[in-house]
């Protein structure tokens, strides 16, 4: 059976009071409600993490992520932060390769393929971002662009260390637009990317790898989203900021 997985990706928002805020209610929702079957990872700022770290205390279902770590075990990176460190604060989770830092910060898929290996050096669980642009969308080669982004980033990797990642399928024009991609678009490119691990690394492999969909998934969207037979969760942006809509997406499996 493969882990259901709910991501709060926090992005570059909130101040360390809000933080706290966000933060506790979560935590307070997660020991009411019923959501012991679903992984939930918070993905705060970097900044964050030891006092998110220490509000999360011991509950079993609740991990704290970071949005990004180094390609380098350590040295001379100034404003860099590595696997080795985030694991040392206690964390469990990486987003890797996420459209925004592709994009802002120049990240391709070599250098994200040393950032994946950098966090299993270190004890951490990439939660790895592909996905397509409007352009690619439009002009049909959405499958092509997609699968190449896990070739080039992830085929190196031995099939002990592909089995231990999360993926999540990201397409980049329902980031942040309100505009998400249909379920049955999700399930086609879930498919696809599911197909592509079992071309490479045989069925079974493929099939206890947990795919995540991000794009615009709120409370009101994500059980039609996640009742598709691959998709096994989200990672979520805008939505994970309010806790009442983060809560009710997590209990729309
Ligand atoms: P939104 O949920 O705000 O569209 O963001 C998705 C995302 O990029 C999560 O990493």
């Amino acid at each position: 059976m493969r882990k259901k997985i709910v991501a709060g990706n926090w992005k570059m928002n909130c101040t360390f009071d809000e933080g706290q805020k966000l933060t506790s209610e979560i935590v307070n929702m997660i020991k009411d409600e019923r959501s012991k079957d679903v992984t939930v990872i918070l993905n705060p700022p970097f900044v964050h993490i030891p006092s998110v770290k220490k509000l999360v205390g011991e509950i079993s279902n609740l991990f704290v992520g970071a949005q990004d770590c180094s390609d380098q075990e350590s040295g001379a990176y100034t404003g860099q932060v590595s696997a080795k460190i985030l694991n040392s604060f206690g964390v469990k989770y990486v987003i890797i390769g996420h459209s925004e830092r592709r994009e802002f910060c120049s990240e391709g898929n070599d250098l994200l393929a040393n950032k994946v290996k950098q966090a299993l050096q270190n004890g951490l669980t990439p939660i790895f971002c592909c996905g397509e642009s409007l352009d690619i969308r439009e002009n049909g080669s959405h499958e092509d662009f997609v699968t190449q982004q896990l070739t080039e980033s992830l085929f190196d990797l031995s099939p002990e260390d592909i089995s231990k990642l999360v993926i999540a399928y990201e397409p980049i024009w329902a980031i942040g637009t309100g505009k998400t991609a249909s379920s049955d678009q999700a399930q086609e490119m879930h498919a696809a990317i599911r197909t592509h691990l079992a071309n490479k690394y045989g069925q079974e492999i493929a099939d206890g790898i947990s795919i995540l969909y991000g794009g615009s998934c709120k409370p009101d969207n994500a059980q039609e989203i996640f009742s598709k037979p691959d998709v096994d969760g989200g990672l979520i942006g805008g939505a994970s900021l309010k806790s009442r809509d983060f809560m009710d997406i997590i209990k729309s499996f």
